[in-house]
């Protein structure tokens, strides 16, 4: 037999660890996110400076999560998913980007729907005038 997900709704935030460049004087990662459920990446047999094969990036950047199914190390750009009973879970970009779509409705179509919305009221009421002036006066 062959199964479809259901369309459900989840959460999700995209995870940057939030880092001071001493050197560069500025934070790196493009949006640095405080998140609670991520921590801090701490294995005292790797090194900090060890690239990760995932992201190929340095082990320092990346960040710790306990989940129901065990600690995943969480690499920059991975997003924190909340599931439907509230597990959180990391969840790689490229999965992320293939199985979820945005909700968020872009502003151009919320001022178009307002527009339209306008629009058709105006027309109702203009009909409404021009009818009940047929009715009356002929
Ligand atoms: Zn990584």
């Amino acid at each position: 037999m062959k199964f479809r997900k259901k369309p459900i709704v989840i959460d999700a935030e995209q995870w940057f660890k939030v880092t001071y460049d001493s050197e560069a004087g500025n934070s790196i990662g493009e949006v640095p996110i405080y998140h609670l459920d991520v921590g801090y990446y701490r294995t005292p047999d790797l090194d900090g400076k060890v690239i990760c094969a995932h992201c190929s990036k340095t082990m320092s950047y990346h960040g710790w999560m306990n989940t129901l199914e065990g600690g995943h190390i969480v690499c920059p750009g991975d997003w924190i998913i909340t599931g439907i009973k509230g597990e959180k879970y990391p969840c790689k970009p490229d999965i992320f980007e293939k199985t979820y779509l945005d909700m968020q409705l872009p502003i151009g179509y919320i001022i178009l729907a307002i527009v339209a919305n306008l629009i058709f009221w105006l027309g109702l009421i203009a009909g409404g005038i021009w009818l009940v002036k047929k009715i009356w006066f002929g």
